[in-house]
């Protein structure tokens, strides 16, 4: 963990970008409560494919006018240079200076037209159109990312997108932090220094994270499924047990020098705020 314990410490949020008018009422009211807490940005994700493309844009530049920083996502997979190219410019037109870069899902029905594969391709494309005014962020996975070949394979692709000119790395979420310690030391091995800030996933609810951890490959470790399956559909008790599980992580994490954490907002403040609090920070 050396190499992380040099950085200064550095706390995000992640939001998506409402979908109705009183969705994009209730963020900002969230924006605002989780503001309080003065974190370094709010980033806001990107439907890749570009399916949220203005609904990013929009929820970008409110956050931006009531005084945060922000990062829109943006993700590469099906997306022409020039399309990339307009946006990136509109965000640099709107003082936007962090961008989180990735290469996305295709939406099931739309095929790629294939100018890009990779995120570290969307890293190098950035660098190459704007030099250096982006602070890049990209994804690191832990517990490897699910279409990885190998988790070497995985740990090399990775080191790709740093040496592209990312800056920093956000985790997927996990709840094992020894797949975080492990995955410092192969990164310490493998010569990456950037940062790389863990990914915080707030427990409130059973069946969507256990649907989401399928898809996007996190493990919950079968301890906290019993119990959380135990809950049924009491919620205040998957919340109360949930706060406690991930305010233990946030400790191991920071403890052992993480520098900083990423919460997985989804819209909401309560439980952010929780473990936030809970964590003395
Ligand atoms: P990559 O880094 O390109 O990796 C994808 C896979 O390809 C990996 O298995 C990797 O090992 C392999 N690979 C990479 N490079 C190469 C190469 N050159 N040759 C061969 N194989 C290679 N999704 C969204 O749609 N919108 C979002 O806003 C969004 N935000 C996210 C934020 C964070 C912090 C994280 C962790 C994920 C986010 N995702 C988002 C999900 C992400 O898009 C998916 O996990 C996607 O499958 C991979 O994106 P990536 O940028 O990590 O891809």
């Amino acid at each position: 963990m050396e190499s992380q314990k040099k950085h200064s410490l550095q706390f995000s949020f992640e939001f998506f970008p409402p979908k109705t008018d009183k969705g994009v009422e209730k963020l900002r009211a969230v924006r605002d409560r989780l503001g309080a807490l003065k974190p370094k940005y709010f980033s806001v994700t990107y439907g890749a494919g570009g399916s949220t493309q203005q609904g990013t844009f929009d929820t970008v530049m409110s956050i931006r006018q009531a005084g945060f920083d922000t990062a829109p996502h943006l993700t590469c997979i099906g997306a022409s240079r020039q399309d990339l190219r307009e946006l990136l410019q509109r965000y640099i037109d709107n003082d936007i200076q962090r961008i989180v870069a990735l290469r996305g899902d295709m939406p099931s029905g739309m095929h790629s037209s294939g100018e890009f594969h990779y995120a570290n391709e969307l890293v190098a494309f950035i660098r190459a159109e704007f030099g250096d005014h982006f602070h890049i962020e990209v994804a690191a996975y832990p517990e490897f990312h699910p279409q990885a070949r190998n988790a070497q394979n995985d740990l090399d692709n990775f080191k790709r997108k740093i040496e592209a000119g990312a800056n920093s790395a956000i985790t997927q979420y996990f709840f094992n932090p020894d797949a975080y310690f492990r995955f410092i030391d192969d990164c310490e091995r493998l010569d990456i220094k950037v940062p790389i800030v863990p990914g915080i996933m707030p427990i409130t609810n059973y069946s969507n994270l256990a649907r989401f951890s399928d898809m996007c490959g996190a493990e919950i470790p079968r301890w906290i499924r019993k119990r959380l399956e135990a809950f049924a559909d009491d919620t205040d008790s998957i919340k109360a047990f949930g706060e406690d599980v991930v305010t233990d992580l946030g400790h191991q994490l920071l403890e052992a020098g993480a520098p900083g954490l990423h919460f997985y907002s989804m819209n909401q403040a309560d439980a952010s705020m929780a473990i936030w609090k809970n964590l003395g920070l």
